[in-house]
């Protein structure tokens, strides 16, 4: 509601201030009344447009904020150099210098402008493309400001030469202008829907204004401009129009940035980075014109060698938080490539990356006979009984909770130094790691407790069914004598043939395979290079559930 009577307050403001400038312009006689009227008009028209669009910033978020803000620095510059004119027509009442410092202020006034649209408003980018965007941005916008310098203000202090001076601005400023009406095409072609509407109204609105600015300039030249001759109504009337853009624009929320924005980046990206080449060859031409007088010769080699210098160091500021970025992902990355993404235990890949380095441990504590804390690997194989029951009889989704919370609970039965690795589907290995065979079984029991003691919620509400587990595990190294003799592949495998053993014994058991003490009748059981390895089996029963 506040924002419906403030548009209807905008608008009736501007016609009624439109309607003034048209009659003190047709019907006033030539004098102080006449010009009074078309500055003040034409900077209180100035002054709603600048409202209009700070009020779209403050009502925006993160990049649209921006771009909002910086069409309104680009008014609020626009509006100074208008008050100059004024205090020049009204008060000096005298016609502006030629070549008065305050013309930069007219041309700088597009930089914002155009800064903001190239932020491209309709689409939100991603963050990296945002970090990205934002030095290429940066270079251009830099870019921009050095061409000025050095094409104009070469020719307005360290060699003043008034009709140089005029071509460079007007040419910059056409240049300006042409690019202004040129990006906002590109994005009424590339939008839709209202974003569209904007575009297509802004670019009605630049059009409109660089056509009305050009006659007036025309006009000024030839000596036929006044200040409140006819040439006023439609520069003026080009302001009214901003503020109608600034009003379409209300509520306008960006997209996600796609894979095919991707084009509009690199695009953005070569230019940046032919501005920046583009500088040495400038300071080049600058040294080897004979026609440039000494003083603007050197004057814009030392523009561009500062401008280098600062462009330089927007590079290495970029290039530091681009690599501290890509270091971050790839440790990210990495972490993604170890980690199994249904339960966030360690992968197979996880696994095999340290498995070398564990054995390589387990071998040199055993290397040394005189050596009281020799340590084992025990590695324990884990896999949940029957559950394919589970995704039978629920349905795939409750597996999935289940095997999350079988996996928690095993985690929350090993130790710090222990690694769990899903091993596939819903088989689980536990590399136990610095520990003695003689205590492994402990380990088993606790494995099987923490499955089987506690049921599982299957829907809420408390729908719980018990679930059982199977392991079987083996030491390594197999022989403490003889360390090398087995491989850990083997005792893996042992490990295997304990948990087909456990589960061929009714499930919710676990099964040590040890290399035979000779103190029982010893299994035969099928070992490395074809040999048999004689073992003593160990077999723990769970806790009595019935699931
Ligand atoms: P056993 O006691 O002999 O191990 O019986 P089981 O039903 O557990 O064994 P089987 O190998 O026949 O079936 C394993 C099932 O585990 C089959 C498969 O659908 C299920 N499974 C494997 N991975 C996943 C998973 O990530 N999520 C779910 N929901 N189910 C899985
Ligand atoms: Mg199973
Ligand atoms: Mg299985």
């Amino acid at each position: 509601m506040q924002g419906r009577n403030l548009k209807k307050i905008s608008m009736a403001a501007n016609a009624l201030l439109m309607a003034t400038l048209v009659a003190g312009c047709l019907w006033l006689p030539r004098g102080l009344a006449k010009s009074t009227v078309s500055d003040i008009t034409g900077a209180l028209l100035m002054l709603l447009a600048l409202l209009a669009f700070g009020r779209q910033g403050l009502a925006s978020t993160r990049r649209l904020r921006w771009f909002w803000f910086l069409q309104s620095a680009g008014w609020g510059l626009w509006l100074a150099d208008q008050m100059v004119w004024i205090v020049f027509d009204l008060l000096l009442r005298k016609p502006i210098p030629s070549m008065y410092p305050a013309d930069a202020l007219l041309f700088l006034a597009g930089a914002p402008m155009i800064a903001g649209l190239l932020l491209r408003p309709h689409r939100e980018p991603s963050h990296t493309s945002a970090q990205l965007g934002l030095l290429d941005f940066l270079l251009l916008l830099l870019w921009w400001l050095y061409l000025y310098v050095a094409f104009v203000v070469t020719w307005q202090y360290p060699w003043p030469n008034e009709p140089t001076y005029s071509r460079n601005y007007d040419l910059l400023s056409a240049a300006q202008s042409l690019l202004m009406c040129g990006t906002l095409l590109l994005f009424l072609r590339e939008s839709q829907g209202r974003w569209r509407r904007f575009y297509a109204c802004f670019l009605a609105a630049a059009a409109f204004n660089g056509i009305a600015f050009y006659v007036i300039n025309h006009a000024l030249e030839n000596g036929i401009y006044f200040p409140g001759s006819w040439y006023d109504i439609p520069y003026s009337g080009s302001f009214v129009l901003f503020t109608a853009v600034a009003m379409q624009g209300r509520g306008l929320s960006p997209a996600p940035e796609t894979a095919a924005d991707e084009s509009y980046n690199t695009w953005m990206a070569n230019l940046a980075m032919t501005a920046v080449l583009s500088l040495p060859i400038i300071a080049l031409t600058a040294m080897l014109n004979p026609r440039l007088p000494q003083s603007a010769s050197h004057f814009r080699t030392m523009v561009t060698l500062a401008t280098m210098f600062l462009m330089a160091l927007l590079l290495f500021i970029q290039h530091r938080r681009l690599n501290r970025e890509l270091q971050c992902n790839n440790v990210v990355l990495e972490e993604a490539s170890l980690t199994d993404p249904l339960t966030g235990l360690r992968n197979r890949r996880y696994f095999s990356a340290t498995i070398e380095g564990d054995v390589a441990q387990a071998l040199r504590s055993h290397a040394d006979a005189h050596d009281p804390h020799t340590r084992d690997l025990v590695f324990y194989l884990i896999d949940a009984d029957n559950f394919k029951d589970i995704n039978d009889r629920y349905g795939h989704d409750v597996g999935d909770r289940v095997l999350i919370e079988m996996a928690r609970r095993i985690s929350s039965s090993i130790r710090h130094s222990d690694v769990l690795v899903r091993w596939g589907g819903e088989e689980f290995l536990i590399v136990s790691r610095y520990t003695d065979r003689r205590e492994a079984e402990l380990l088993a029991q606790r494995v099987l407790s923490a499955v089987a003691d506690t049921p599982f919620t299957i829907n809420e509400p408390e729908e719980k069914i018990h679930r059982t587990c199977s392991l079987g595990w083996a030491p390594f190294p197999w022989f403490a004598q003889d360390p090398r003799a087995v491989s850990f592949e083997e005792v893996l495998s042992l490990a295997d043939r304990g948990l087909q053993q456990a589960k061929q014994t009714g499930r919710n058991r676990a099964v040590g395979i040890l290399p035979s003490a000779g103190k029982t009748p010893a299994t035969a059981m099928a070992g490395p290079h074809s040999t048999t390895l004689k073992v003593d089996i160990m077999a723990v029963a769970g806790p009595d559930v019935s699931c």
